[in-house]
């Protein structure tokens, strides 16, 4: 087997979707790696660790594309400006894909649509269900934990006063106060991290066992006001997206919280959904002066009402966070679980040095974008109004 590794080409994305240690053991199993030159120097990883690893750096990435059966990238493909082309037009028929690629997502459809037209296989690591057994395998995980944590730095970094609690000469200093809403993966990590630093941790959610997990880390509970009959899936295990009246109801149920905060993390989502609007205009406005917003679910639309995508900017004196790709900011990390991930991903698709994807397994029919030049991802279908 073949496998490619090109450099990420979106702008400002600095991870990659091998380091050293993967290479490695690839090799070690049969395949050849071909990797991009410099493709890990934004994770501070050189040529001459992947070269040492065994894989063979390759400065054209056209060469790289044509050669390699299977491709592992980070993000999904995009137009290559140097070389004046779309990745996947310099990919083949029957060549796997496997990277983020958010299919049902609009921005992306014509890209998927073209996927499939080029005969690619697509494989998409946002579609690995969280189950124990692709625990190993599942990087929307790992991303959610890198952009909880260093979210939370980002915030702290943003209010004006010390986290933690301080005596000094002067006297005593409060700690700050935290208030994380949504503490399913990204938002436990934001919560322990705002904790180990001292701060005065509030959070909510609308899963009890959310709650539960939130507890054991120190924060305190706030009542969202939503009963669990409402709040939580049949089976018990996802939250259900509320409707608009309790909505309102559990921003009532929030809004003294939000007031007292120096810090709101957002990150409340039903996965595969638009975000919830939890901070009203109005609730912003409620806040201290020099307070901090940090709005991770902004790639779902934010769970703040005025949160600009990509940016950071200041309303009614609080410093509103909408950065997306927080786990490119923390690239080293980001790239080392990322990898891993990948990499457990395609042992697990891979039997005698090749690719055999089992259509029948849970994991294999989650993933699973294009194949045989059609979409047939459950998702994108729906969301392209073609099922
Ligand atoms: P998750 O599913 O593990 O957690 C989301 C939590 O929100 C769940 O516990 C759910 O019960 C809760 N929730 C849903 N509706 C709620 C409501 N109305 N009120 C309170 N809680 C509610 O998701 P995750 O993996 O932790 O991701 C969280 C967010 O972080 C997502 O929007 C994800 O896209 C985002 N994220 C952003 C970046 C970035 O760079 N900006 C990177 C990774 C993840």
């Amino acid at each position: 087997m073949i496998i490619g590794v090109p450099k990420e080409i979106m702008r400002g994305e600095k991870r990659v979707a091998a380091i050293p240690e993967t290479v490695k053991k690839m090799v070690e199993s049969g395949a050849t790696v071909l990797f991009e030159k410099g493709a890990g120097v934004g994770s501070h990883y050189w040529d001459e660790a992947y070269e040492e690893a065994g894989a063979q750096t390759i400065a054209d990435v056209e060469e790289l594309f044509s050669k390699a059966e299977v491709i592992l990238k980070v993000k999904e493909p995009q137009f290559n400006h140097e070389k004046n082309k779309h990745e996947l037009d310099m990919m083949h028929e029957g060549q796997y894909l496997i990277t983020f690629i958010h299919p049902a997502s609009p921005a992306n459809h014509q890209m998927v649509k073209h996927m499939a037209e080029r005969g690619i296989i697509g494989l998409t690591l946002d579609g690995v269900p969280r189950i124990s057994r692709a625990q190993s395998m599942d990087a929307l995980s790992s991303m959610s934990a890198c952009a909880g944590y260093k979210g939370m730095i980002m915030g702290i970094n943003d209010i004006s006063k010390f986290a933690p609690f301080v005596t000094s000469a002067v006297g005593r200093l409060k700690p700050a106060t935290v208030f994380v809403i949504g503490t399913g993966v990204a938002g436990l990590r934001a919560l322990a991290t705002a904790k180990g630093l001292g701060a005065m941790v509030y959070s909510a959610d609308i899963r009890p066992e959310a709650n539960s997990n939130a507890e054991s880390l120190g924060a305190i509970i706030v009542d969202t006001g939503v009963p669990a009959e409402i709040a939580v899936s049949a089976d018990g295990k996802h939250a259900n997206q509320l409707p608009e009246k309790w909505l309102e109801i559990e921003r009532d149920h929030l809004k003294e919280t939000i007031a007292k905060a120096d810090i709101v993390f957002c990150s409340a989502l039903i996965q595969g959904k638009v975000a919830p609007v939890l901070l009203t205009e109005e609730l912003v406005e409620s806040m201290n002066p020099g307070s901090v917003i940090v709005d991770i679910s902004i790639d779902q639309g934010g769970n703040c009402a005025i949160t600009t995508p990509g940016a950071v900017e200041t309303k009614h004196d609080v410093i509103i966070q909408g950065i997306k790709n927080i786990p490119g900011m923390l690239s080293t990390s980001s790239t080392i679980m990322f990898s891993k991930n990948i990499h457990n991903l395609l042992t697990y698709l891979t039997k005698d040095n090749e690719i055999a994807l089992d259509l029948s397994d849970e994991i294999v029919a989650s993933i699973l974008v294009t194949k045989d030049s059609k979409i047939v991802h459950e998702g994108a279908l729906e969301a392209m109004g073609l099922k």
